[in-house]
């Protein structure tokens, strides 16, 4: 019997139960039989509450000296660190990765944290030569205010640090709300934070549904700065709201990403890309590769290898070590990704391997799907143009490399792109040629570092981006200073 985790709102350095009298559960996508937490359904007043002591605690945390600020995210990715492994397992258990995926999402929120604490050294402005005489001119960052972060469930504790380490070496102060699939993974990591001795008010929790407690939020007239990680639908809420209320707001939405495999590509590399960037986390990443571009000359035997290779993947709950594919995150996604193989019938693509609910023995009570190759597929077809978020990747044969680049570029989406050839010209045209945030040569749409910028184009942001040197600019504003002497 394993234990059933009570998790409370954090607000003002205290663990609280929501106004509200309703609770929420989250379920082990593995098992959903399995509650893994019970949280608070959070009211407008709930918000309203961390809002005040977010602003509060703001007047004094600005005017804390930004090295000193960085020491205490230093000191979260210290405790981070010590408490990797059970972290890990609590995400392999609430969200359903496998445990080297949970490993390497904690490792993400250390590194952030670590290069986060740096950023305290070097929030460098600038002094410039002024047109006046005796006259000093230069530039400071300042930092926003209070700012909500609303994160989803695929990174429960990587895009959390990825927002919140940054906006307060800044100096802002900090509202989290996040998933309501993963709010155990959210109430372990506030833990740490607040271990690591942040003054209370400094960071926050809110617990809740997006529409309610998440909207609240958005909405709220003393919130600053709103930076939304999800999905476009809601992000076209989000920016639409903050607009009107005169928020900053920065957008990290979803995608549609490529792997182009050319006639001259290292096909066992490319192979590898493939099987990592379409089935890694069961396809539920953003920058997961839902469409694979394949030259003619080499698609039928690319085919057979991605083919062989998939039978071969064993799906299983994220906390058994020997699972390469977990569960997908609930019960609506899977019937979503199901949905999508009717549609994908029904355009005239054909289900290669998979395309069906895994529910046949230890899988039964779990949400699994077939890892899915799709083939025949054209790019006018929705299932090559819409975001599946899971294991399931299109097949686009191309006659060469200009028309592989179109293909790529025609989608609402830019956030990842990939393209496997031994050619450097190829390499150089694809790097200036590829309408997306991120483009990798011989390696797979996914993995980012944390110090270099991570975001998209068109229908995947809008024009932020969040994580390394570039996360400042989303969490401080520019200030002029002219002195005269
Ligand atoms: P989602 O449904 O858009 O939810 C994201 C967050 O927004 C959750 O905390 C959600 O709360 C909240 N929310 C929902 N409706 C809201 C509203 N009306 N007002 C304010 N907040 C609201 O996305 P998801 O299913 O969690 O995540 C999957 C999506 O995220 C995919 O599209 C993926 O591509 C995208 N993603 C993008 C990036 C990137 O960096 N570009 C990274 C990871 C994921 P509830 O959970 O309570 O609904």
């Amino acid at each position: 019997m394993t234990t059933v985790l009570s998790c409370r709102n954090y607000i003002d350095g205290q663990w609280l139960n929501a106004g509200g009298e309703a609770t929420l559960e989250s379920r082990n996508p593995a098992d959903k039989h399995e509650v893994v937490a019970t949280f608070p359904r959070s009211v407008a007043d709930d918000v309203n509450t961390a809002v005040k002591a977010a602003r509060q605690a703001y007047r004094s945390w600005r005017k804390v000296p930004a090295p000193a600020r960085a020491e205490y995210i230093f000191r979260v990715g210290e405790i981070l660190l010590q408490h990797k492994e059970e972290l890990a397992q609590l995400i392999s258990r609430e969200m359903g990765k496998p445990l080297t995926e949970a490993r390497g999402d904690v490792q993400e929120g250390i590194d952030c944290a670590f290069y986060s604490a740096g950023e305290g050294r070097r929030l460098f402005g600038q002094t410039t030569p002024s047109e006046m005489p005796n006259k000093f001119a230069m530039t400071v960052r300042m930092p926003i205010g209070v700012c909500a972060l609303i994160t989803p469930w695929n990174f429960p504790v990587a895009i959390p640090c990825w927002k919140a380490m940054p906006a307060l070496v800044c100096g802002n102060t900090v509202i989290l709300k996040p998933a309501e699939d993963t709010p155990a993974c959210a109430t372990k990591l506030i833990e740490i934070f607040a271990e690591a001795g942040l003054p209370p008010g400094v960071i926050n929790l809110v617990h809740g549904i997006g529409e309610e407690a998440g909207k609240a939020l958005v909405e709220h007239p003393d919130v600053d700065l709103v930076s939304f990680t999800g999905s476009s639908e809601t992000g076209a809420f989000v920016g639409a709201t903050c607009g009107r209320t005169h928020k900053r707001v920065c957008l990290e939405m979803g995608g549609k990403n490529a792997q182009v495999v050319m006639e001259d590509a290292d096909l066992e590399l490319a192979l590898d890309g493939a099987v990592w960037g379409a089935f890694g986390t069961t396809g539920q990443r953003c920058t997961a590769t839902s469409r694979l571009i394949l030259h003619r000359d080499i698609k039928e035997k690319f085919t057979a290898m991605l083919y062989e290779r998939t039978t071969k993947l064993r799906l299983g709950a994220g906390t058994d070590t020997n699972t390469e594919i977990g569960p997908l995150i609930n019960e609506s996604q899977l019937q979503r990704v199901n949905n999508y193989m009717q549609i994908a019938r029904e355009e005239g693509a054909k289900i290669l391997i998979g395309g069906e609910i895994a529910n046949q023995g230890e899988l039964k009570n779990g949400n699994f799907f077939q890892p899915t190759i799709l083939d025949n597929v054209t790019p006018d077809m929705r299932v090559a143009r819409e975001e599946i978020f899971g294991p399931v990747v299109a097949l686009i044969e191309v006659s060469s490399f200009e028309e592989a680049i179109a293909i790529l570029n025609d989608t609402n989406y830019g956030l990842s792109s990939s393209v496997y050839t031994r050619d450097i010209n190829r390499a150089f045209t694809a790097m200036r040629d590829i309408e997306a945030g991120i483009t990798y040569i011989n390696g797979p749409t996914i993995g980012a570092e944390v110090h270099l910028p991570f975001g998209g184009v068109k229908h995947t942001g809008n024009g932020h981006r969040e994580a390394g040197t570039t996360a400042l600019d989303v969490f401080t504003e520019w200030k002029s200073v002219y002195v005269d002497f």
